[in-house]
């Protein structure tokens, strides 16, 4: 069964005060917004800048029902090294990190991120137990040249290969529709989900949609059959807001 993982990527936005306030209020939001029934393959996680990891896994930990989990945005392929910057895997796992964004849009147009970096970085997440969550999606430029099939069918060979399906999860998130606006049509977005989805060998990786998600349009998105989740960038950093979010009705 595909597990529904509702996440946030803060992205570089909170300081530890500011990501404290907001742990202080989001258990109360969620349990204000949350439905009768509980879904019981649903994960909940917020990705956070570097600086907020400790005191945020510290937090969250203490939420039982329902659990919080904490993410990291990167991480590096070696264990440790001369590597000005970055963080590594077994960083991570000291303090109980479990998710990691990778590929994301930002670090491949703004770092240099390459889908062979990517595929490295996969591989380490996943040797030391971290799923990794690995971003993929088109330019506007690439959709209007009806390159967004191939676009991404190249950036799933190249970034997963050797990589294991079973401890991965997937967001299609089109360039265009992040941080806009503008959200992609529901039903396109499950296409372009499904058409990811026929191109792995196993049929159970969770494929989350991102690109300006909100409250206002969570339900629909939701109710598509092959959008097992989201990633939610700006609207995941009002507690309130987010708990709407990860309390959508279906
Ligand atoms: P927005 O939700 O702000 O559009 O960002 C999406 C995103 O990039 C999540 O990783």
């Amino acid at each position: 069964m595909r597990k529904i993982v509702i996440a946030g990527n803060w992205k570089m936005y909170k300081t530890q005060s500011e990501a404290k306030a907001f742990f202080a209020e989001f258990p109360a939001q969620l349990n204000a917004t949350a439905k009768a029934a509980s879904v019981t393959n649903q994960q909940i996680l917020i990705c956070v800048p570097f600086t907020d990891l400790a005191i945020s896994q510290v937090v969250a930990s203490s939420v039982t029902s329902p659990s919080i989990h904490i993410g990291a945005q990167n991480l590096h392929w070696t264990d440790c090294g001369a590597f000005t910057g970055e963080i590594a895997a077994p960083m991570l796992v000291e303090l109980g990190i479990k998710f990691a964004i990778v590929g994301h849009s930002e670090r491949r147009q703004f770092f240099g991120e390459t889908d062979e970096t990517v595929n490295k970085r996969l591989k380490a997440a996943q040797k030391h137990g971290i799923t990794p969550i690995l971003c993929v999606g088109e330019s506007k430029q690439q959709r209007d040249a009806n390159e967004t099939e191939a676009w991404i069918f190249s950036q799933l060979e190249y970034g997963l290969k050797e990589v294991d399906q079973q401890n991965l999860i997937i967001a299609y998130e089109p360039i265009w529709a992040i941080g806009t606006g503008d959200t992609c049509e529901t039903a396109e977005a499950n296409r372009v989900i499904r058409l990811i989805r026929s191109k792995l060998s196993n049929p159970d990786v969770t494929i989350q949609y991102g690109g300006s998600v909100k409250p206002e349009n969570i339900d629909e998105i939701m109710a598509q059959p092959e959008i097992d989740g989201v990633l939610v960038g700006g609207a995941s950093l009002d507690a309130t807001g987010f708990a709407r979010i990860v309390n959508y009705q279906s």
